[in-house]
């Protein structure tokens, strides 16, 4: 730390992300990338507009804006665009956060450190012993609510009228609805827009749409809150989207069938993970994301962990109380899966 930080950051504790070392090939099956690559329209149209890097991009992010309302069935002036749905988030914390923020103690692990970052201490909503989320602890909250759904890391869901009671319990505070997962087999909260204004939905090009390194984010809302986002962008980066990635980000829309073809892939080696992963003797909750949330009764996860980390796997293992027995796995390829239900037979015991 420099003489220099602001001391209002000196207990800030950053977000860890999954590992990305580059000094071996691993299989990373820890940040819930997808294991194939993008649409080859994508890669085509990025690289063509990498010609016009000399350029600014539009701030506005009209194209794709315009794809992406036409794509969800919503109007352009409801859609926000982000570096990253991490940006939005991030955002979000930033402007709509006055009265606090709620989420989950077992979540995604950006929004406690956005709330630190903002200087807003969370209200903690404990989830269920089974991880499942109790929409009736969500009554009157008084503060903005934070939802991942499917939830971060385990997996699990709720449905459409659950969310409605959420938002029906608590009209004078926004509640956002992070998507990341919903393509692999979650409801989405779109067509709850119509009827709540208290509702924005933000989704990612990052985990279904194989453009984690794209940094492609969205928001979905009232006009009123997308002119807010707006506020913010146009006062921190207006060029938060940059040019290679509008590009790809419209093409990736436009090539329906790679998207439907890639997510049926994952869905399909997940059925296949739970099964084999069932049979070695692990356990966990119905996984309706790219991942899934594991733990076994006779091997420690911290060990499985290392152990797979030695023979080139990369999984993720969280050091936090109530899951530190887990691993959170995310789907690859068939391939990949297959070698990690081998090294895991050779890991554990008997
Ligand atoms: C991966 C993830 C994000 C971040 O996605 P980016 O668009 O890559 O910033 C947001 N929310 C959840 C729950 C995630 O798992």
């Amino acid at each position: 730390m420099s003489r220099f930080l602001h001391p209002k950051f000196n207990t800030l504790a950053p977000y860890t992300p999954g590992e990305q070392p580059q000094n071996r090939a691993y299989i990373k099956l820890n940040t819930n990338e997808c294991p194939y690559p993008p649409s080859p329209k994508a890669v085509r149209q990025a690289a063509a507009e990498a010609k016009q890097l000399n350029l600014y991009s539009d701030p506005t992010c009209a194209s794709l804006k315009a794809a992406m309302a036409k794509y969800l069935g919503v109007q352009q002036s409801q859609v926000f665009l982000g570096n990253g749905s991490d940006e939005i988030l991030a955002f979000c914390f930033m402007a709509f956060c006055q009265a606090g923020a709620a989420f989950a103690d077992i979540t995604y692990g950006f929004y406690p450190v956005y709330a630190s970052l903002c200087g807003i201490t969370p209200h903690i909503v404990p989830l269920r012993q089974n991880f499942t989320l109790a929409p009736e602890d969500y009554r009157q909250v008084g503060s903005t609510i934070f939802i991942a759904n499917p939830n971060a890391p385990t997996g699990l869901a709720l449905s459409l009228a659950e969310l409605e009671k959420i938002l029906q319990w608590n009209p004078e505070n926004l509640v956002v609805v992070d998507e990341a997962y919903v393509d692999f087999g979650a409801q989405t909260a779109l067509p709850l827009l119509q009827s709540y204004n208290n509702l924005l939905v933000v989704g990612t090009f990052s985990k279904s749409r194989a453009m984690a390194g794209a940094r492609l984010g969205y928001a979905v809302g009232s006009p009123e809150l997308i002119e807010d986002l707006g506020r913010i962008q146009y006062s921190f980066n207006p060029y938060n989207v940059n040019r290679m990635t509008q590009a790809a980000g419209v093409a990736a829309l436009q090539d329906n069938a790679y998207f439907e073809e890639c997510r049926a892939k994952i869905i399909a080696t997940r059925a296949k993970t739970v099964d084999a992963l069932e049979k070695m003797g692990f356990e966990g909750p119905q996984s309706l994301a790219n991942f899934v949330f594991v733990r076994h009764q006779q091997a420690s996860a911290q060990q499985l962990y290392h152990g797979l980390k030695e023979q080139g796997i990369l999984v993720r293992w969280f050091n936090k109380p109530r899951i530190d027995e887990y691993l959170r796995i995310t789907i690859g390829t068939g391939q990949e899966m297959d070698t990690l239900f081998e090294v895991l037979r050779q890991l554990l015991p008997g």
